[in-house]
């Protein structure tokens, strides 16, 4: 087999990146190892920034989300019993988020590639990329229980975290910047309507809370949670009685609660890979760095990613020039960093870290204030929650 831009990975990346390629009439493969149920019902994300979301609708993908995904003006934070409500419009010069989960992303751009667009291989492994420093690299991929090769001009690594395509760049020309942290989140899915129309992050004392949604009859919780806890540890009162004490208030709000359909306890982690290139060999979204989700901005940077590979590789096709793919690694880093560092701040701002001080508390507490007495303050907080525009200098 033959393509010219092999694609590994069949998640928000390397899907989105497909339908790019389409568009501009550039062929791919996707290969991808799991089957289409799976990553279809896989619940990871459900913030998209304006900018991903203006993505979607020019591919040609952002029908079903403008019908079905709820756009949000505001957070709201919530400490030491008080309310805040950001409003991102207001603060930004008209900028919003759009609610709309992960799986429904993936559904449509699925449903898409399979009508119009190029091969998706659903169960096909990608065993190793070889040659990546060469012009003509090549991925080793398993399907229906035989090995094939699939030739490519150039090779996208879109296969999140634990995939391959990372560990065809040498050790030796790599730099990885890592943090882990020392809690995970507990999410829940819940046959409820959300109990505010807009996300709440809430900072207690007995650690983080989120209030977030699905659709107007679904919610999203999640509870900060020691490092390493079993989601079956947690009878499902136990958890509505946590969140309610985590979102207390002094007002008359209240937590409506639900049947829960899903529990799944997530890591936290900052990782950087850089560089994100090799030769022909490109790396995308979580294959090449992961945030703590507190930003939600893991899908939003897959997606910056991949619209600027799609960029440069037109550019190199329209003029002949490799300019832009020469700097895809600079590029994508400077958005990837900035997201690395908003991801961080809400981390630390909302979670208490075990064994935290009291001075410690009290500096959260201090940060929450700043946020909500000063405009300067709340804008820097709007603008990186509402997304850095996929500029082609990541600005
Ligand atoms: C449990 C969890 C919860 C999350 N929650 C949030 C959240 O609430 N908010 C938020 O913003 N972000 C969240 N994220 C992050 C966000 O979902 C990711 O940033 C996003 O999925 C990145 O997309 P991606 O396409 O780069 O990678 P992925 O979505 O990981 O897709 C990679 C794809 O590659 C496939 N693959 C892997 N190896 C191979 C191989 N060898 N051959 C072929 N295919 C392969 C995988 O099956 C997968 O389909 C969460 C992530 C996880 C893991």
């Amino acid at each position: 087999m033959r393509t010219t831009v092999g694609i590994i990975g069949a998640g928000p990346a390397g899907l989105l990146l497909a339908r790019l390629l389409h568009n501009a009439g550039i062929d791919s493969v996707v290969l991808e190892s799991r089957d289409r149920a799976y990553v279809e019902r896989r619940q990871r994300a459900g913030i998209l920034e304006q900018g991903t979301a203006d993505v979607l609708r020019a591919a040609g993908a952002g029908e079903r989300m403008d019908r079905e995904g709820l756009r949000h003006d505001g957070i709201e934070l919530r400490f030491d019993r008080t309310r805040h409500r950001v409003d991102f419009p207001g603060l930004t010069g008209g900028r919003s988020v759009m609610v709309y989960a992960q799986t429904e992303v993936c559904k449509d751009l699925i449903a898409l590639q399979l009508r119009e667009g190029g091969p998706l291989l659903f169960e096909a492994e990608a065993l190793a990329v070889e040659d990546a420093g060469t012009d003509a690299p090549r991925i080793r991929f398993r399907h229906e229980g035989r090995e094939d090769v699939l030739e490519c001009s150039y090779v996208v690594g879109c296969d999140g975290f634990w995939g391959v395509a990372r560990k065809a760049i040498p050790a030796g020309l790599t730099q990885v910047f890592e943090r882990t942290y020392p809690f995970g989140w507990l999410g829940i899915l819940a046959d409820v309507p959300p109990s505010h129309d807009e996300l709440v992050y809430a900072r207690h004392d007995r650690g983080f809370a989120l209030l977030s949604m699905r659709s107007p009859a679904v919610s999203r919780l999640y509870l900060q949670v020691a490092d390493g806890t079993d989601p079956g540890a947690w009878d499902d009162e136990e958890i509505w009685d946590e969140l309610e004490r985590r979102f207390e208030t002094d007002d008359d709000w209240y937590l409506q609660r639900g049947p829960i359909t899903q529990k799944t306890v997530t890591p936290m982690r900052s990782y950087v890979h850089e560089p994100m290139r090799h030769g022909r060999l490109f790396l995308a979204g979580d294959a090449a760095h992961i945030v703590p989700p507190t930003g939600a901005k893991g899908l939003n940077l897959a997606a910056g990613d991949v619209v600027t590979f799609a960029r440069a590789l037109i550019h190199r096709q329209e003029t002949g020039s490799p300019e832009l793919l020469d700097a895809y690694s600079r590029t994508c880093l400077r958005r990837v960093w900035q997201a690395e560092r908003f991801s961080y701040d809400m981390t630390t701002l909302l979670h208490r870290a075990p064994g935290a001080t009291a001075f410690e508390d009290r500096l959260q507490l201090a940060r929450l204030e700043r946020i909500a007495s000063s405009r300067a303050a709340e804008t820097d907080l709007a603008e990186a929650y509402t997304g850095f525009p996929f500029g082609p200098a990541g600005e």
